[in-house]
């Protein structure tokens, strides 16, 4: 799960993280009410999206000259202009992807002078099975470039959990962002602040960049970028509660509330499987097959009739879907029940386009039999490598090219 910027920032300084004062809003005269709580003479007015990039970032119904989603102002009446301008916009980022995503709340923050931008991330590294922090003295809206053509710029630094954090990470990372005296030793304590807060709150990320020293020599967050381990949810009711629907996939929300995992993909070829690794078997026989898979899907090890069809309306509510391949491994749950799903859920969501289903396991004869009987038009197969051709084919044959 991934928040907003200013939900990171209130939750990073429950933590004791230095960042600056600042108010989120959702109209303009909300952004308006908030500059004037802070002092000035610099506000900035930051899109709220769940995106990075906002900084380069273009707004579709604006000009290419236009400035993007995180704008300096020097006034009130600046912050009003810029809060007008981007509210309801579309912004793009190199993260958004071409589509964008619609600025609907904004943050407006104080404004600081900066001397300095570092970068700036715990994050958990699979490979070593511990937290690792990232740090690099090239911090800004660059860090992609750096990580291209100056790796060597960005150091990382892994945290043993026996020992948890120690001193001698804090210098470390002060040393890799070239930093001694006061500034050495306050890059320690954000470190051990934002580590707390890794810890408190299960993330599985923490990006600050940049993290800016000010002109006034003081270390402060200035962007930051937090998501959690979704395993761990249960643990946190109160982060359940900052989710935003608006920034997530509709269908990605409906398929959460079945408990299925669904992934949407750019193909044509809708999938239901269970399990996860019959599910990306399935996806890779579709792609050898010529096609591509329009989802992954996996309803589970516990597939009831009500998940079935939960899953049809899912697949089929995506409109590039031309194809329904079913693979469904009968072990715990038995082949004749899920046939039985399976038509109930075809009969009800009026299905139009092919349906290929593959059924495996105990009671494979009697599902066969239901859906033959069923006067649907079932594609039957026999195994995996049948059922990919025989869907490839009909959509194929279905929608010619
Ligand atoms: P991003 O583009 O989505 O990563 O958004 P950021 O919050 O990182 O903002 C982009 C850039 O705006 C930063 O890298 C800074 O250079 C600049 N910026 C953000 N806050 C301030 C500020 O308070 N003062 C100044 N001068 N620049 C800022
Ligand atoms: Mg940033």
């Amino acid at each position: 799960m991934n928040i907003h910027e200013y939900q990171a920032k209130e939750l990073l300084a429950k933590f004791g993280v230095p960042v600056p004062a600042g108010h989120a809003a959702m109209s303009v005269d909300e952004a308006v009410e908030a500059a004037k709580k802070l002092p000035g003479p610099l506000w900035v007015v930051k899109a709220q999206i769940h995106a990075g990039g906002r900084g380069k970032g273009r707004f579709k119904e604006l000009s290419e000259s236009a400035k993007g989603g995180v704008r300096l102002a020097h006034s009130i009446d600046e912050v009003h202009e810029h809060a007008a301008e981007m509210l309801g916009k579309t912004l793009v980022t190199v993260q958004t992807g071409p589509q964008g995503k619609q600025v609907q709340r904004l943050y407006i923050t104080d404004g600081v002078d900066i001397a300095k931008e570092f970068y700036l991330a715990l994050l958990v590294d699979r490979e070593t099975g511990r937290i690792a922090v990232v740090a690099s003295t090239e911090g800004g809206m660059n860090i992609e470039d750096v990580a291209h053509e100056t790796p060597e710029k960005i150091r990382t630094i892994t945290i043993d959990p026996a020992t948890g954090l120690m001193p001698h990470h804090g210098r470390a990372v002060a040393a890799a962002l070239g930093l001694s005296g006061d500034l050495a030793k306050q890059a320690s304590k954000v470190l051990a602040k934002l580590y707390d807060a890794f810890l408190g709150t299960d993330a599985s990320q923490i990006e600050i960049n940049p993290l800016a020293i000010t002109d006034r020599g003081e270390l402060l967050v200035l962007d930051a970028k937090v998501g959690f381990d979704s395993n761990a949810e249960f643990r946190h009711p109160d982060l359940g509660e900052l989710r935003d629907l608006t920034e997530e996939d509709p269908m990605e929300i409906e398929a959460s509330k079945y408990d299925l995992s669904y992934v949407k993909l750019d193909g044509n070829i809708g999938c239901m499987v269970n399990g996860a690794g019959l599910a990306m078997a399935t996806m890779d026989i579709i792609k050898l097959n010529g096609a591509e898979p329009a989802n992954f899907l996996d309803v589970g090890g516990g597939a009831s009739k009500e998940k079935v069809t939960a899953a049809f309306k899912i697949i089929l509510s995506d409109p590039a879907v031309q194809g329904i391949l079913v693979n469904i491994f009968g072990g715990i749950m038995r082949c004749d029940i899920i046939a039985e799903g399976i038509v109930a859920a075809a009969r009800e969501v009026d299905l139009n386009d092919p349906l290929v289903v593959r059924l495996e396991g105990t009671n494979v004869q009697q599902g066969k039999d239901i859906l033959a009987q069923s006067g649907l038009q079932i594609i039957p197969a026999d195994d995996l490598g049948d059922a990919a051709k025989k869907i490839v084919a009909a959509v194929k044959q279905a929608v010619p090219a």
